[in-house]
């Protein structure tokens, strides 16, 4: 395809929003249509049509793949570099040379440790990879992470734990249909991801039961068999109590225990303590509704070892993940599945229903604080040094791990007295963080301290109208650049149109800043990839086999695809896992209570989430008018009978506050939550954000803020 109006031939791509990546044809739009009407000047030369032979969405489209193709219109976008005038304090137009020798100047006058760099999980694998070499060998700071640890650090944690690597689903979703038994925790897939839920219904078709587990009874329990709703912050002890009951009721996978797994017997013991009514007054779930279920799943795992066909999964996203206890409670699930046999076998397995673009890939190729490509650890010697000979650099001049995203962020402001952990210039990379960050009334407050903020992104995000320099990005139809679903398929995704005049791709904008900094980067996406290809072989995540060339191909590559693997590895853990000694490990996880638990003072909870027609911060589709339509604001669910003892009439305007801050959008009564708690969508800004709410409080582990449950008090402020 070429980028000039009406020439293009159509191509395969993919969808720029969430990890289902769904495929897409690109459709020429051409200049003059069948009237002879002359399309507007700033329309997107191309359309956008489900990819029929795409096995992950067989053509279906949710409305936000379904109008990618606006987000290329120069209406909704960036099409120039902006700096601060320093005379009017305003953001104005300025060249390329501009924009990016002021962003030089600023980083290279400080010292590395007081300028950080903030990524992104829809970057393409390329750009994740770039981003994690230019902040270590470039700007040679240890200060670098992401908004993946918002997203699924809690899941890629505790999988590490377990099974000795973390790819989001070990198997291909179409795997899904062959399930008999699937419980959804904490997901919420009709909404982020509405494609993939035509195969949970032909599993349910074909017998499958379904059952959610969610505080609120969502799209997705409204499609299922059963609902589980607990009180936010307790399905630990609701997998402690599912636990439990397969102890006592004799359907421990006894022979898969033992030959395939380590450490059952500290599990189990803690398990003891969650015996069925215990786990009932925890988190509210019946007794009897836990039994119907631990049946439900031991059953079909019972049929498929019996050569019946089926088998049962368990798989789990941001609600179960979200929390200061998010990687212990993942465990707690993956206890579950590893006592019932599951991971493995074919139609059965644990699984993360990854959520951003690229958030698998993203947090594979180096931009974690404390990784580099392939996965590797930082802190390991053998893959300093594997990592710094293809960067020619020496291993010991690379920087150490380096703060988590949140800790980052509370690092930022304070100007250069502030000491030496003090961040003082930040770079962010695809990331709308006045938005999405936990306890935003405080990041706000931090990043407009900051001495000099630079923002790479498509749009004029809140984070990018607080910036000093704002530098436009090319997207996706318009560069190469390679995403990994969350299957751990690796998709091509080839430039299809030419860039808007105005804007660089990211991997341009890094190119051209190393070279103003003394260093030299790439910036083809294909000479990357295959750079990162060489620097994830032989760890776990290895891409070394993998091409843009055979991508473009068509081929079905999944992760591991390296030496040892160069056909790809769709599933995972059919013979060993990849721990010292090859069995899947049950880790010894206890319950606790959140960060934050409802007093006199606070006394409701407070859960985040997403709604079907916006996307993260929303920077994106609240920009798009379909979507924005469907979706325009904010607003708090509440039960009816919350309603009523607050005395709040349906669109009445509730003020939802919390320690940190306070949010306010029309109440929007609803039996689907629980009285104790309300719920609120994080995608808007101002005084609907949710995120001005939400606890910062880290898991300890995988370092993800509390954002699924806080204490909050809700007023009324107008309706009455
Ligand atoms: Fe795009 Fe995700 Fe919707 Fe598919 S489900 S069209 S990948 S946003």
């Amino acid at each position: 395809m070429t980028g000039k109006r009406g020439t293009s031939d159509g191509g395969h791509s993919h969808c720029p929003y969430c990890a289902l990546q769904c495929g897409i044809d690109l459709i020429a739009v051409p200049p003059v249509d069948d009237r002879g009407a002359a399309a507007p000047e700033d329309a997107p030369a191309v359309r956008v049509a489900g990819r029929e032979d795409f096995p992950v969405n067989e053509g279906a489209l949710c409305g936000k793949g379904a109008s990618a193709a606006q987000l290329l219109s120069a209406r909704l976008r960036l099409t120039s570099p902006l700096v601060r005038d320093r005379r009017t304090a305003a953001l104005r137009p300025a060249t390329w040379d501009e924009a990016l020798d002021r962003v030089a100047r600023e980083l290279s006058a400080r010292d590395p440790r007081a300028v950080a760099v903030f990524g992104g999980g829809s970057l393409t694998n390329e750009k994740a990879y770039q981003l994690g070499r230019f902040a270590r060998t470039i700007l040679k700071t240890p200060n670098i992470d992401y908004n993946g640890r918002f997203c699924m650090s809690s899941a890629a944690a505790a999988q590490n734990r377990a099974f000795g690597m973390d790819r989001g689903l070990p198997f291909p979703v179409r795997d899904i249909r062959a399930a008999r038994a699937i419980l959804l925790v904490g997901a919420n897939p009709a909404e982020t991801m509405p494609p993939i839920m035509r195969h949970f219904a032909a599993a349910r078709e074909a017998g499958a039961v379904l059952i959610t587990v969610d505080p609120r009874r969502t799209r997705t329990a409204d499609q299922a068999d059963r609902h589980l709703q607990p009180v936010p912050g307790t399905d630990l002890a609701l997998a402690l109590g599912l636990l439990h009951l397969a102890v006592a009721e004799g359907l421990v996978d006894e022979q898969y225990v033992a030959r395939r797994t380590s450490g059952f017997d500290d599990a189990r013991r803690i398990a003891t303590g969650y015996w069925p009514e215990r786990v009932e007054r925890l988190t509210g779930v019946p007794v009897a509704a836990m039994h119907q279920t631990v049946h439900t799943l031991a059953d079909a795992a019972r049929a498929v070892r019996s050569g019946a066909p089926g088998g049962a999964m368990i798989l789990s996203a941001r609600g179960t993940e979200q929390h200061s206890k998010g990687t212990d409670t993942v465990n707690a699930w993956i206890n579950l599945a590893l006592a019932l046999g599951l991971p493995g076998r074919p139609g059965c397995g644990y699984g993360a229903l990854t959520g951003q673009g690229n958030g698998q890939g993203g947090r594979e190729h180096g931009q974690k604080s404390d990784q580099l490509p392939g996965y590797r650890r930082l802190d390991d010697p053998a893959a300093r040094e594997h990592v710094a000979a293809i960067w020619g650099v020496d291993p010991d001049e690379l920087p150490g791990p380096g703060p988590s995203a949140a800790e980052l962020l509370a690092r930022c402001g304070g100007g250069a007295q502030a000491g030496p952990d003090a961040i003082d210039a930040l770079l962010v990379m695809g990331s709308n963080l006045l938005v999405s960050a936990p306890g935003a009334v405080q990041t706000e407050e931090r990043l407009r301290s900051l001495g000099f903020l630079v923002v790479c992104d498509l749009v004029l995000s809140e984070t990018a109208e607080i910036a000093d320099v704002v530098l436009p990005a090319a997207q996706w139809a318009e560069e190469t650049g390679t995403m990994t679903n969350l299957e751990g398929r690796v998709l091509l995704r080839p430039a299809a149109i030419a860039p808007h005049p105005g804007v660089r791709t990211d991997l341009e904008i890094m190119a051209q800043l190393a070279g103003r900094l003394g260093g030299k980067l790439s910036a083809d996406p294909a000479e990357v990839f295959a750079e990162l290809g060489r620097a994830s072989a032989g760890g776990v995540a290895d891409y070394s086999a993998i091409s843009h060339e055979r991508l473009a191909r068509g081929e079905e590559l999944y992760w591991p695809c390296g030496e040892d693997s160069p056909g790809g590895t769709p599933r995972l853990f059919e013979d060993c896992f990849p721990t010292p000694d090859g069995r899947a490990r049950f880790v010894p996880v206890d319950f606790r209570v959140s960060a934050e638990e409802p007093d006199d003072q606070y006394p409701y909870r407070l859960t985040t989430g997403r709604v079907l027609s916006q996307y993260q911060s929303g920077a994106q589709t609240r920009r798009v008018d379909s979507l924005n339509q469907a979706a325009p604001e904010a607003f708090v669910e509440l039960h009816p009978d919350l309603a009523r003892d607050l005395g709040v009439e349906e669109g009445a305007t509730l003020s939802v506050i919390s320690r940190r801050g306070t949010a306010s959008a029309p109440a929007r009564l609803s039996r689907a939550i629980r009285p104790d708690t309300v719920f609120m969508p994080f995608h808007w800004p101002g005084a609907g954000r949710a995120n001005s709410l939400t606890n910062p409080a880290l898991d300890p582990t995988s370092k993800m803020p509390e954002f699924k449950t806080c204490a909050v008090r809700l007023e009324k402020t107008s309706g009455e």
